[in-house]
């Protein structure tokens, strides 16, 4: 396997739309760099990477989902730096395993699979010091791998490509990304954030959080929208799915069914609503996340 490829490319999108709209679309295609260390995952992945090599850690202790993109990334990348990795995961051993954690398995991932109560309360000292006696000591990365050194990774992608965008949409799980890239466009622009979850304060509480301890200070150019949840996280009904197959007919692209499908979605409707004057240019990051369509069961593909 070979490393993530900086950068990634930048892709106008044409439509019908966007014309009428008088509107400039912009791709960052960062489901480009790795086949399976894909988007905002490799982001924010990457300095952690270096630190835990740096500190002499052999071993990488991560958290997630049955479907997770993060524990799918962490496993392969971990594989890739030569360091061996454990991935706590929420909810009892599943009789038969998802294609994500068969993944993770083929990658020399061990697993730990812990009850959601357990799961929930997992940052407790208690259970950490619990996973230190199994498993030894470990570079650790919450679950989704937001922290500091992912902000500096995501924030990447602007010095890639320009701050020189009107608009900077993205989807948001952890907060993580979009953190990074309002810490990029250094007070410039405004950066938008389609929500991917229920639970809206304190999706912006910690996004304040990161920012602050990111850049010393607080931007406030960035709203989080959270009209187009579909039901929330990892739902999705027929319109979403009709809505992807028609992007990837027009733009020869495919989205993902948890984040990126939702953030065009939503930007779509905002451009159909005037919400972003004429000659607006917005670039959309494609945080990647293709693996999860193992999880529809490839409806479409
Ligand atoms: C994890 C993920 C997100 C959410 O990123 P956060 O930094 O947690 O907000 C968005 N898109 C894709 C494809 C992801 O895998």
């Amino acid at each position: 396997m070979q490393l993530p490829k900086e950068p990634s490319p930048l892709q106008k999108l044409e439509c019908e739309l966007y014309s009428r709209k008088q509107v400039q679309v912009f791709m960052k295609r960062d489901d480009l760099l790795h086949p399976h260390i894909q988007g905002n995952k490799w982001r924010k992945l990457k300095y952690n990477l270096q630190a835990a090599k740096e500190q002499g850690h052999k071993q990488l202790l991560t958290f997630g989902g049955y479907y997770s993109n993060h524990i799918y990334a962490t496993a392969a990348a971990a594989k890739l730096f030569g360091l061996e990795s454990v991935g706590v995961i929420r909810g009892h051993e599943p009789k038969e395993h998802s294609e994500t954690l068969k993944f993770t398995q083929s990658q020399g991932m061990i697993l730990k699979f812990v009850s959601r109560e357990q799961f929930a309360n997992k940052y407790e000292p208690q259970f950490l010091q619990e996973l230190r006696n199994e498993f030894g000591e470990s570079y650790f990365l919450p679950e989704g791998g937001t922290n500091q050194l992912a902000i500096k990774g995501v924030a990447e992608i602007i010095e890639e490509t320009s701050s020189d965008f009107d608009a900077i949409c993205c989807a948001c799980g952890t907060g993580g990304t979009l953190a990074g890239l309002v810490a990029g466009m250094k007070g410039k622009g405004q950066i938008i954030g389609f929500s991917s979850l229920k639970g809206e304060d304190q999706l912006t509480d910690s996004v304040h959080t990161l920012i602050k301890e990111y850049c010393g200070f607080i931007y406030s150019n960035f709203k989080i929208n959270h009209d187009y949840l579909f039901g929330g996280y990892a739902k999705w009904n027929e319109e979403l799915m009709v809505y992807i197959q028609q992007f990837k007919q027009t733009h020869g692209l495919l989205l993902d069914p948890v984040y990126t499908s939702k953030m065009m979605y939503g930007v779509e409707q905002l451009i159909q609503q005037d919400y972003f004057a004429p000659n607006t240019k917005i670039m959309c990051l494609h945080t990647g996340g293709l693996q999860g369509w193992a999880g529809v069961n490839g409806v479409i593909h």
